[in-house]
């Protein structure tokens, strides 16, 4: 199959013919409809995060069950996924929390990459998924279903962006109806917290950006009020719209340190 590889940090990817060893016990094989571009790609490709090379990263992707590992149930070749970074046993401290995120357990796919270059040489899975390529072979912790009606491109982001941004509103924080919430940054992650903080009950969701066209969209997710801090005074603007409270809720969703 063909992957776009990351040879060496700073340069373009490159497309090669890689070998994808078979799913194991516990293992589905997902071929790949849609994987978006997550900014994490981003920075491990730049070197930013180093690690080892060569590398295939790539961890928001959705697709068709192809074949599936011996003792995996409740997943069937043709079902319709999501192909997720976060591998959980559901056993360990933290699992059975219900915190799989945190998931303390290691894994064979963590100790033994499925892909291969045409010269033999191993090619690390990046973020436990590598996913820039047509399929790939993770474990079934990393997959949920999802129906065949919605399209795979755009539940692709579902993969990350979505649960990133309404999983810190709607689980982290378990945020209460009839509260107020800021959301500082309104990319794909904050919009996603603004659509958590709606969905959730909020009586007053405040988004804050520098871009109006980004505002528009918060709107569009949820957003009851947008304040663009390039032209008004944030912290004044907020206490204004939550009678002097200031935000029961704030969720950082930018990396600037004038976010903070
Ligand atoms: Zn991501
Ligand atoms: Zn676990």
């Amino acid at each position: 199959m063909k992957a776009a590889v990351c040879r060496e940090f700073g340069k373009p990817l490159v497309i090669e013919d890689v070998e994808l060893a078979p799913p194991q016990i516990g293992e589905v094989q997902v071929k790949l409809a849609a994987c978006a571009i997550c900014h994490s790609d981003i920075l491990y490709a730049e070197g930013a995060w180093g690690g080892r090379l060569p590398a295939v990263y790539g961890h928001e992707a959705a697709g068709v069950v192809e074949t599936i590992g011996t003792g995996v149930s409740g997943i069937q070749p043709g079902d319709h996924v999501l192909v997720t970074l976060i591998r959980s046993c559901g056993t360990c401290h933290y699992c059975s929390q219900g915190k799989l995120v945190r998931c303390e357990s290691t894994f064979r796919l963590d100790a033994q990459s499925p892909l291969r270059a045409a010269d033999g040489q191993s090619i690390v899975q990046g973020l436990r998924t590598g996913a820039f390529a047509e399929t790939v072979v993770v474990d079934a912790s990393q997959i949920a279903p999802i129906p065949k009606e919605v399209p795979l491109d755009a539940a692709s982001l579902l993969s990350c962006g979505v649960i990133t941004g309404c999983g810190a509103v709607v689980n982290t924080a378990q945020l209460h109806s009839g509260s107020s919430a800021v959301i500082i940054g309104t990319g794909g992650v904050g919009l996603n917290s603004v659509q958590g903080a709606a969905l959730s009950g909020a009586e007053r969701v405040i988004a804050l950006d520098l871009s109006d066209s980004k505002l528009d969209a918060a709107r569009n997710f949820g957003a009851t009020h947008t304040v663009n801090v390039s032209k008004e005074n944030a912290q004044e603007a907020v206490f204004g719209l939550t009678d002097g409270r200031g935000a029961d809720y704030v969720f950082v969703t930018v990396g600037a340190k004038s976010a903070l």
